[in-house]
């Protein structure tokens, strides 16, 4: 019989071979020993992954080429909008969703070119109209009736014509948001099901101003499950045909938003304490695959049925993925600053230098980022700890201070965490350095982007005490 070899511990459920593991003990990113970033770069940092955000892309290209239509895909920028993701999803060879000014001036320099640009909101203004126009964007989404007119007088003055698509409310429940109603009454967004008939008409009624292009609803962000898409696939589709049979006008495009879930809770150590319906949401696994061939087999389905099949076989189907594209491709690294031992309740507090004001979801949103000690990745993480931030304000905090939600009361660290230990907050790359803001005074991080082969460059560099005065006049 051959020698029983001691089992290797196995390696953390949050680990992700090649990107996120545990070297000598120590938490690497690509290839890059977070630790020694952090003691290079300073506290608290970004780190983001090059080579994790081009696979997450991979991915995307893959369920692409499983189905028989083109399609576009649009990183939604306002998930991380720093300058070398940018260059890194260009890089990768995907397309841009913005959504104001900035984000199309950022996407621009970036190098993207104006056909590979669509631009959504709310509340655009014309200085924001002219710029979409005069560089020719891919699509304008307008969000309401009343702003075709706003895109008309924009083309007009451009003298160029503006090319638009409907932005609909989605008037369907998914699981993190259910009930039409209350859809309806709460989402600021797009426009009704019913209201699309005469916004198509109008929309149509300059087409020396107007090009109308395409369709488009976003269901929401982490949608767990494949119906809604469907859904509003099939909502869309059924859309293009009326708008056809009515005027003979033929959309080139739908547009499914963004939406395509994270698993945040790969490391399921936490997951208990969360309400189920969180639980499944925070955890989703949902190939972009499936999203894509559920929505396509809808619309193939009502198009025999509705002989509409040649129409269908002109639409390119986007996509605006943006969690998808980043969130897993980074991290925050924090130091723990403080430590106290409440007498009454034995609980031990670990003070971090990274508040809300980096991860401003965690407070508004309640959002679950797995906790890890950087510097003992493999040590147990069986000790409870209460956690918070640094800022003068009692929601900065790593739990709920209202209690019941997704954020459990305490976080799983290894024993005797003292304080100048390095600590994770994983899957922070979306919505986290795009939302910071330099509350308490306290300038904004470095960060950094961990390239193929573990070589680091400096992507954003940490603001400093003068750079807090850069808009005051006094
Ligand atoms: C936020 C947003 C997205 C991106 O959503 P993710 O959940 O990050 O993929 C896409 N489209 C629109 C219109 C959005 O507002």
């Amino acid at each position: 019989m051959p020698a029983q070899t001691p089992a290797r511990p196995a390696a953390p459920a949050w680990t992700i071979p090649g990107f996120l593991e545990v070297r000598d003990g120590r938490l690497h990113v690509s290839g890059a020993d977070a630790t020694e970033l952090l003691r290079q770069y300073g506290s608290p940092l970004y780190v983001f992954s090059e080579p994790r955000l081009r696979s997450n892309i991979e991915r995307l290209k893959r369920a692409a080429d499983g189905v028989s239509r083109p399609v576009k895909f649009c990183y939604a920028s306002k998930a991380n909008s720093n300058m070398a993701v940018l260059a890194a999803v260009r890089d990768a060879g995907i397309d841009i969703e913005v959504n104001s000014g900035g984000e199309l001036f950022k996407a621009l320099r970036a190098g993207f070119r104006p056909e590979q640009i669509i631009f959504n909101g709310t509340s655009k203004s014309d200085d924001e109209l002219d710029d979409a126009v005069r560089a020719g964007i891919y699509s304008i989404n307008v969000d309401s009736t009343y702003e075709i007119e706003l895109v008309e007088a924009a083309a007009r003055r451009a003298g160029k014509r503006a090319n638009i698509t409907l932005r609909l409310v989605p008037e369907i429940g998914t699981r993190s948001h259910i009930g039409l109603q209350t859809a309806l009454l709460t989402s600021k967004f797009g426009i009704t099901s019913s209201e699309v008939p005469d916004a198509f008409r109008r929309a149509l009624a300059h087409p020396e101003l107007i090009h109308v292009g395409g369709i488009h609803i976003h269901i929401g962000s982490q949608t767990p499950d494949v119906e809604p898409f469907a859904e509003a696939f099939r909502a869309m589709w059924e859309h293009l045909v009326a708008l056809h049979r009515e005027t003979g006008h033929t959309l080139e495009h739908i547009n499914l938003g963004g939406g395509i879930p994270v698993n945040y809770l790969r490391d399921r150590s936490q997951a208990d304490q969360m309400p189920e319906a969180e639980r499944d949401m925070l955890g989703a696994s949902l190939e972009p695959a499936e999203v894509l061939a559920a929505a396509l087999a809808v619309a193939r389905e009502s198009a025999r049925a509705a002989d509409a099949e040649h129409l269908l076989d002109r639409v390119t189907i986007l996509l605006e993925p943006g969690r998808s594209v980043v969130s897993d491709a980074g991290l925050v690294l924090t130091t723990v600053r403080n430590i106290k031992r409440r007498p009454e309740t034995g609980d031990v507090w670990l003070l971090t230098d990274a508040g809300f004001n980096l991860l401003l979801s965690m407070t508004t949103y309640k959002w679950y980022y797995h906790l890890v000690s950087a510097a003992r990745a493999d040590a147990p993480h069986d000790t409870s700890y209460k956690v918070a931030g640094p800022l003068c304000d009692s929601g900065d905090v790593y739990f709920d201070i209202e209690g019941g939600s997704r954020l459990p009361d305490y976080r799983q660290l290894p024993a005797d965490v003292r304080p100048g230990e390095t600590l994770a907050l994983l899957n922070s790359g979306a919505y986290s350095l795009a939302q910071a803001f330099p509350y308490n005074g306290r300038p904004l991080p470095a960060a950094v982007m961990v390239r193929e082969g573990g070589k680091v460059d400096l992507v954003r560099r940490r603001d400093t005490y003068e750079d807090l005065l850069a808009g005051d006049i006094w």
